[in-house]
């Protein structure tokens, strides 16, 4: 059978400007494999939120990482990038500038998807690509005191260091820190949820200083599908909170159909895959050969895209 089957009624044909409401979730376990700092550039802190210890008790506020939807996006947007300009010289295609943050091509497949801001004066405002792939901010699985440690890094941040600081710039995240995830795409076509899957399964090299660590590995634990967003990155890192004796992706395909389906708006156009389902489709998707008819149909979507776009 097809490994696209189920989610073919929430792809489109072609990415268009105006979109509609197929949306196909793809829950994301972020596996931290190194020390990995997650902060802001500008405070010099670890993200760090106060939320419910879990789906079953959630008057009981903890601590916990943030992994920033920023963070995510910026890493994977850049290993799409790097994956399709490796792509393009493997089959002979010419080399086409696309590169962050003020060179963005606005043809590509990774602009297309991911959006971009038109450079060119007075063609700002109509010129302007919508993403089409959403992120939320992760949290980290276990509360911060169980997962977070101090590090000496280098001279410069102990020089810096100021006494009695609670959180200082030396935190980092242990390795095997678990970021449950959810990645969201929005009227996307076959070829860009291949892209999106390999790109997820691709990307290790997060965080702010990756220099020292900032290594995740991806795993497409469960895929939902309907007329909107069913699952946040929030309710279900509390719901597997809950679930720390039975994590699996079973579990997490077991919540969302018990409980977040009958949540949805539009609960008889949702469908959530088995799990044989999502692993036929990311098996599916990491075979398929970037070869010169993928990688030329997924450059002339955008054209068309934007054509249509400009000629409005
Ligand atoms: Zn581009």
């Amino acid at each position: 059978m097809d490994a696209f089957a189920k989610v073919q009624p929430y792809l489109v044909e072609r990415p268009r400007p105006l979109i509609g409401a197929e949306t196909v979730q793809l829950i994301v376990m972020r596996e931290i494999l190194d020390y990995t700092v997650l902060r802001t550039e500008e405070t010099r802190e670890l993200n760090v939120v106060h939320t419910p210890l879990s789906a079953k008790n959630s008057s009981e506020p903890v601590r916990r990482v943030a992994f920033l939807a920023t963070k995510q996006k910026a890493a994977e947007s850049r290993e799409l990038e790097h994956l399709l300009r490796t792509a393009r010289r493997a089959v002979g295609l010419p080399e086409q500038e696309c590169y962050l943050k003020d060179n963005l091509c606005m043809r590509c497949p990774r602009c297309g998807l991911f959006g971009g801001t038109s450079v060119v004066p007075g063609q700002e405002e109509r010129a302007n690509i919508k993403h089409r792939i959403e992120y939320s901010t992760a949290f980290s699985l276990m509360p911060f005191e169980d997962i977070a440690t101090r590090l000496t890094f280098n001279a410069i941040n102990d020089r810096n260091l100021t006494t009695g600081q609670a959180l200082g710039d030396r935190h980092a995240v242990l390795p095997a820190t678990l970021f449950p995830s959810v990645v969201t795409l929005k009227s996307v076509t076959q070829r860009e949820l291949i892209l999106t899957i390999k790109t997820l399964l691709a990307c290790k090299s997060y965080g702010a200083e990756s220099r020292i660590g900032g290594d995740v590995r991806n795993s497409i634990w469960g895929m939902v599908a309907g007329w909107e967003e069913v699952i946040t990155s929030l309710e279900l890192t509390l719901e597997l909170f809950d679930e720390m004796e039975n994590l699996s992706p079973a579990k997490v395909l077991e919540i969302i159909a018990q409980k977040y389906v009958p949540l949805a708006g539009n609960p008889d156009k949702v469908v959530v895959l088995t799990l044989e389902e999502v692993d036929a489709l990311v098996t599916a998707c990491a075979s398929t050969e970037l070869d010169r008819p993928f990688i030329e149909e997924a450059y002339k979507d955008i054209e068309k895209y934007r054509s249509e776009q400009l000629a409005r």
